[in-house]
């Protein structure tokens, strides 16, 4: 690991000061946050990320889960995951987060990993996390060693021919259909974004991975209310029980109402560039019967525009399942 030098922020606006000498929030950073470390240290250690300056923020009182006048939740980035999952207002009314989180890492990373450090965390590409290989996130223009590689935990959706790598959180796909918003204290004032405006596509610039500019604190993330007979689950695929990223996962919040669906939101994980909002899935099942058929139709619209690689075509299948189940667990007898 290289030297650095390790700063607490005397407050919300001293780390917005200290992180706005970086000239980007984004890979390259000479500036970063410093939450759970999870994954920020080890990416330290493997030379990946080599910030100047790492700046604590853990004790600036971001810690608290409230509820938000709107009758919604408000989240501290400081909050960490195992809190997060086990809070009864989140288990009960927002079970799909629940559930993604404890389907995430271990007890151990889990009481350790924070609500903002989860929504940053870095892929998982085995290329990106070694210096020796080629890698357009770590080094733009470089190349992608993925492109001709291993490509079994890589994406399928949103990619780009300059990088394919997943965003690996069980979070952010819970997140992506409560339609969550990301509160952000930067150099300019407070601003709020959209979950589904946070996460950027790779495109040409695949090491531009979020909204955020240098100095941009996340403070805390807001869920609207969901509305009452609303129910939401998490289901994760991946090859052991524990301690193991998505190979494809799948988030539902689901209402029906006279057999039909009333509203459906889709999210997947392990399949895409970004958590992924499957919206054309949801347009076939709004406002139809609660179906098996319907329910598979929609579960192939997800996957029509999959581009998979050797390595990662079993996943279009697998994706396709798991929405159908994800369905199926939280529809119960509701499924035609
Ligand atoms: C072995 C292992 C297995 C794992 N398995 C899973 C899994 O199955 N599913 C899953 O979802 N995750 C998994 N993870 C990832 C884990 O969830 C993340 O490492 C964790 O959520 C990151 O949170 P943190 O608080 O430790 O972040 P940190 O490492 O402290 O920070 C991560 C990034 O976020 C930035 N940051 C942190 N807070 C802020 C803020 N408030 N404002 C702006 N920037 C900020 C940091 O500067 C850094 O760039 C695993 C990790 C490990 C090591
Ligand atoms: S897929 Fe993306 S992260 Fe992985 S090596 Fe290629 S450019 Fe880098």
């Amino acid at each position: 690991m290289r030297p650095f030098e390790l700063r607490r922020a005397a407050s919300v606006d001293d780390a917005v000061l200290l992180g706005a000498a970086s000239p980007t929030a984004q890979q390259g950073a000479t500036v970063r946050y410093l939450a759970g470390g999870t994954t920020l240290l080890d990416l330290m250690k493997l030379d990946i990320e080599h910030p100047a300056h790492v700046v604590q923020i853990a004790h600036l009182g971001l810690d608290r889960i409230d509820g938000a006048p709107d009758g919604g939740l408000s989240i501290g980035a400081t909050v960490r995951n195992s809190d997060l999952a086990h809070d009864e207002r989140v288990r009960k009314g927002y079970t799909v987060l629940s559930e993604a989180l404890l389907s995430g890492a271990s007890g151990q990373l889990r009481n350790m990993a924070t609500t903002a450090g989860n929504l940053l965390q870095r892929t998982r590409c085995v290329y990106f996390r070694d210096p020796h290989m080629v890698c357009n996130k770590r080094a733009p223009g470089s190349g992608c060693d993925a492109m001709e590689g291993y490509h079994r935990n890589l994406a399928l959706l949103g990619t780009s021919e300059h990088c394919i790598a997943t965003n690996p959180s069980d979070m952010n796909v819970a997140l992506v259909v409560l339609d969550a918003r990301v509160h952000v204290t930067g150099l300019h004032g407070k601003r709020e974004i959209a979950i589904a405006n946070f996460h950027l596509l790779p495109r040409d610039t695949p090491h531009i991975e979020t909204a955020l500019v240098a100095g941009d604190l996340v403070t805390h993330v807001t869920l609207p209310p969901l509305p009452d007979g609303t129910r939401s689950g998490y289901l994760k695929l991946r090859d052991r029980a524990s301690y193991e990223f998505a190979l494809a996962s799948c988030a539902i919040v689901l209402r029906v109402a006279d057999g039909k669906v009333e509203q459906i939101r889709i999210g997947l994980g392990g399949v895409a560039t970004r958590p992924w909002r499957a919206v054309a899935a949801e347009h076939l099942l709004a406002g139809q019967p609660l179906t098996l058929a319907n329910v598979e139709a929609a579960a192939a619209a997800a996957l029509a525009g999959a581009q998979p690689r050797p390595g990662n075509a079993f996943k279009v299948e697998l994706a396709r399942r798991c929405i159908v189940q994800a369905i199926r667990n939280v529809a119960g007898e509701d499924l035609q």
